[in-house]
This record gives structure tokens, sequence and C-alpha cells, in this order.
């Protein structure tokens, strides 16, 4: 089975971009460069040189990490661009459909927006605790459905979908639909990447992200992993140069063993204070419900929505609210010991109804 072959004809017949040669000590005379140093350069790498096309030692590190080979991995501007790249790839304007569940992420629907894709979305009911339904998936995709994403846990709900439904989806859509994974918040959860699944099923793609449990954010990294045949075909959508060498910098060094030690203990610090932080929360006599979560956020329900949202906000502290089907839901991101004190002491002053 060669998913590659669900991309849109020609993207499936794209060549990459043919940058310019770079080769170590060598004259550069071919890319139109500047052969100055900019004065303020602060990196190791000189930034007057184009960064490479891809960044490969990135990739090697990245791979490790996740225990694929750097085939399989593409790295990406978060897992927003993966996302973009996927959905251009795979999608025929006005022809092609990409599946989502509802509540999650809205950039699933966003990006097939931007396409001209059309959209499916299957409820996780509150009712049932927001549990991803691989059977209702299974009904409601057409004959042109390309992408299903799958966000586990799930933002906003912090839901995971198991193992086994995963594979009940993934068998049933053989070579229909690539099923993309989005792991963003598997760092926070108690089951497993799904990436060890990779090697069975072919129709897999996972998304990784390092904005939130490596807290990097703010430096735009990502990573797609699935069968290298796809990985390339996206290499070849993916901008040139598209990692700059500032960002590619500072995640090489993240990624050395003593930082990574620190992340991990940071998800262990935010994991607990996401305990403490529900508990504290579930004693509200205006909460009426409190979501279990795997991810670095959870959701409540509430008496009056307004009331809590304008109390924080009074605090100085913002969480999310999204309107139906989440009409008198909130979502909290876990902060800091100091910032989730903050909002509880702002949680104190809500009035009951
Ligand atoms: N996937 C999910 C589920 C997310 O919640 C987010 C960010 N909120 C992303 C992907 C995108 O993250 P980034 O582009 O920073 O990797």
């Amino acid at each position: 089975m060669n998913i590659a072959k669900l991309a849109r004809p020609e993207i499936q017949a794209l060549h990459a971009y043919e940058a310019a040669e770079q080769v170590d000590d060598t004259i550069r005379l071919n890319a139109n460069e500047s052969p100055l140093v900019n004065p303020n350069n602060r990196f190791r790498r000189p930034l007057n040189r184009y960064p490479e096309v891809r960044p490969q030692k990135l990739r090697a590190s990245l791979a490790r990490r996740f225990g694929c080979s750097a085939e399989k991995l593409l790295v990406t501007r978060g897992s927003s661009e993966a996302i973009d790249l996927l959905v251009r790839a795979f999608c025929r304007a006005g022809k092609d459909s990409v599946l989502t569940t509802s509540p999650s992420f809205s950039m699933y629907r966003h990006y097939a927006e931007v396409q001209g894709a059309r959209l499916i979305e299957v409820a996780s009911p509150a009712e049932d605790d927001f549990a991803i339904d691989v059977d209702a998936i299974l009904e409601a995709c057409d004959k042109n459905t390309r992408l299903i994403f799958i966000c586990s846990p799930n933002n906003p709900t912090g839901t995971t979908l198991p193992h086994t439904k995963l594979e009940k989806l993934l068998r049933e859509r053989g070579d229909r639909s690539a099923v993309v994974v989005d792991e963003a918040y598997v760092e926070y959860c108690e089951s497993p990447s799904v990436i060890a699944l990779l090697e069975r099923f072919p129709n897999l793609l996972v998304l990784r992200t390092l904005s939130k449990a490596l807290a990097f954010a703010g430096a735009r990294c990502g990573a797609v992993v699935g069968p290298a045949a796809v990985v390339r075909m996206l290499s070849a959508v993916q901008s040139p140069y598209a990692l700059a060498t500032p960002v590619v910098e500072c995640v090489e060094d993240a990624l050395e063993e003593e930082q990574l030690a620190l992340a991990e203990s940071a998800v262990t610090e935010i994991i607990r204070e996401r305990q403490r932080l529900m508990q504290a929360i579930e004693g509200f006599a205006f909460v009426r419900k409190v979501w279990p979560s795997d991810a670095n956020f959870f959701l409540i329900e509430v008496e009056d929505v307004r009331e809590v949202l304008h109390r924080c906000e009074a605090h100085r502290v913002l969480l999310r609210y999204f309107g139906a089907p989440l009409a008198s839901c909130i979502r909290i991101s876990v902060g800091s010991e100091a910032d989730n004190n903050q909002l509880l002491r702002a949680l104190e002053t809500v009035k009951e109804s």
C-alpha cells in the first residue's frame, strides 16, 4: 500500500525545488548571497548564507527522539504547517474531503477551507465524555475522504483515542484515506505515541510539535512522521529553506540530553499542577463538571460562562471560550503554580446565579 497515491496527481508528479549546491569548504558564488557576515550575527552559523534546504542534523535528532528513521520525518514550522502541507497535497479543491471530529482543533477546518476541500465533522458528544466514535467516522467517510484528522489527546476536550480503536480505523480505511493522528499533547498523556504503529499501518501519519512539552512555541518547529514516499512528496511542497538558521540552532540545543531532561521534569510539574487545579476547581459550587484530561489543559462546564470569564479578566487571567457545541464550557490551560493560584483567586470571586 502506498498512501502517496491518494495525493493530487500534480503533487505526485512534483519535483523538489533545485536549490544552489551547498558544499563545506568551498567558495559559494552560486546562490546570490552576500559574502559579508552581518555584524549583528549572534548565531553559530553565518546568517549571510542560506540555511540548508532541509535541516538534516535536526531531522536526525527529531527522528531519534520520536523513534523513527529520518526518511520518515519532515521537519515543519510547527505542526500547523504540517496540517497545511497535508491538506494541500492530498485534497483536490471542490472534490476531496477532510474529516475531523467535533469539537476539535480548528486548524483542520481552516486549512480545508483555504484549500477548498469539503469538511466532514463527526460529533464526539459531551454525553459520551467526548469519546471519539470510530464507527461514526467510518460511516461518515465519503468516496473522496482523503484525510482523517484524529487529535489525540484532543484539543479542547483532553480525550485520547485508545490504540485499539485507532487500529480499527486504520484497518477499515486501508488505502482509501490517510489517517493523521495529531499528537501535539502526547507527552502529557499516559498512553504512548502511536508512532510505533507506523510499521504496521502504511496509511498512518503522525504530527508532533515542540510547542507544548518542549516549551518552544515561539521557535515554530514540529514534524510530520509517516511513510517515506509521503514525506518526500510533502517535502517537495514545503518552501525551500523553511526552517531559519536561528530556529535550527536553538532547537538543536533544546534537543541535547540535559535540556530534554529539564523539559521532562517540566511536564511532570504541569501534570501535578493539572491535578491540583482540577481538584480545586471541582470544589466551586458554580462548576457543573470538570472533564478528565490527558493534556496540559482541561475543560469545565459552568453555570454562567460570562460571569466566570468576566471575573477572570478582572484578575487579568485569560481563559478560552469556544461557543457551540461547548456553549457552557471553558478551556483552561495549566499555568505555573503562581498563575494557577491567581486563577483560583479569580474564581473565588465568581457570583453564583
Ligand atoms: N495541533 C493541536 C491539537 C494544537 O492544539 C496545536 C496548537 N494549539 C497545534 C497542532 C499547532 O501547534 P504548532 O503549530 O505550534 O505546532
